[in-house]
């Protein structure tokens, strides 16, 4: 058996990994990371098959927030150029969670800034779950509000709401590295608060801040720890204007080996690829498809992701399917999809055959 056997069966048993051996995952070089990929796929198709779970994120209030998270292009004193407003309308917001569920998504995240929100906010945001339960009772609803007060994690479960996301972010030792207006324990409470009232827990974290692998390891122990049933991995979308800006520091072979160790560590979570993955894997997204079972479809709470059809496409090319799509990949609307192929069950692609009109014999520049 290989160290990497060692790991993946120690997670199919849903077995703590040593410190050492999450560290190794993290610190293995690339001549191993096809290895690594395929050890976290056993897991991933031990839990999940081979579906993949499409989420979709509605900004319901964005912006102007009280708090200084130093990674958040939506913190007070911002100077990102990102869109700022109050509370959406309930049929904006309605309006908005209904396009990502006609693209896929069987969750509707709704996401306000803010430390935490009021009393009077939680009947506000209840009254917009309700309304979208009462059209959509199939669709989860995860809300992601701040800090909770006592019965407000009750009142959202009263409401419909399925599950109540809050992030741990980074290791707790280095937590006010990234903000200084809240600490690590007051989101881990919130976490606990929320499961203890029903609702399904979301936690996760952002890596490329400037932490180290050994920080890394630790907020992962932490979350297996709280035992969410989701799992967000972020990577850092470095905003100009916030005091993260400039940091770049993942490469997408990095991240891989960040989502496998997540994967690990969690193995029955539905561990979510999060913001920053277009930046930050690029050309290696799909990969990354063989170790989460979930994604976020479309744009992410300020910044945009790549084209919804173009998440879809990448599902089916990379041979997964769209969790509660009838007939996988033959029931997604894939922009440009075109007709089966005669006799091989593939599908014609001519959407994407360009006769050349540039470079030799031509005005115009080459492509090179
Ligand atoms: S509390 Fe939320 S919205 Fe406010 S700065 Fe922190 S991450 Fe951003």
């Amino acid at each position: 058996m290989t160290w990497l056997d060692v790991v993946a069966e120690k997670s199919l048993a849903d077995e703590a990994l040593t410190r050492d051996e999450a560290l190794a995952v993290l610190g293995s070089g690339d001549d191993e990371l096809m290895d690594v990929v395929a050890a976290a796929f056993r897991v991933r198709l031990k839990y999940f098959g081979r579906r993949v779970k499409l989420n979709y994120l509605v900004n319901i209030k964005s912006g102007l927030c009280p708090e200084d998270c130093f990674y958040c292009s939506q913190r007070a004193g911002s100077a990102a150029d990102v869109l700022k407003y109050t509370w959406l309308k309930p049929a904006e917001v309605l309006e908005n969670a209904e396009a990502g569920v006609a693209a896929g998504a069987r969750r509707v995240c709704m996401v306000a800034s803010g430390r935490g929100p009021t009393n009077r906010d939680i009947s506000r945001v209840s009254g917009m779950i309700s309304a979208f339960k009462e059209r959509h009772p199939d669709v989860e609803v995860c809300a992601c509000l701040g800090l909770l007060s006592s019965g407000q994690a009750e009142a959202l479960a009263e409401a419909g709401t399925t599950a109540y996301n809050h992030n741990l972010n980074t290791a707790p030792e280095r937590y006010e590295d990234i903000c200084s207006t809240h600490s690590f324990a007051d989101r881990a409470s919130t976490v606990s608060a929320a499961k203890e009232a029903g609702l399904s827990p979301c936690s996760g974290l952002i890596a490329g801040m400037g932490e180290t692998d050994e920080d890394l390891v630790s907020v992962a122990f932490a979350l297996r720890s709280l035992r969410p049933d989701s799992v967000p991995v972020n990577f850092l979308i470095p905003f100009e204007g916030t005091p993260l800006a400039g940091q770049w520091s993942l490469t997408p072979q990095k991240c891989l080996r960040i989502l496998a160790m997540v994967r690990f560590m969690c193995p029955s979570a539905e561990v979510r690829l999060a913001g920053g993955r277009e930046i930050h894997l690029r050309s290696l997204q799909p990969l990354a498809l063989h170790i989460v079972n979930s994604i976020f479809l479309g744009d992410y709470l300020t910044s945009e992701g790549q084209a919804g059809s173009k998440d879809l496409e990448m599902i089916a090319d990379a041979g997964f399917v769209v969790e509660g799509a009838d007939t996988g990949s033959e029931g997604l609307d894939v922009e440009g999809a075109g007709v089966e192929g005669a006799d091989t069950g593939v599908e014609a692609r001519y959407d994407l055959v360009q006769v050349r009109r540039r470079g030799a014999g031509t005005d115009l520049p080459a492509n090179a």
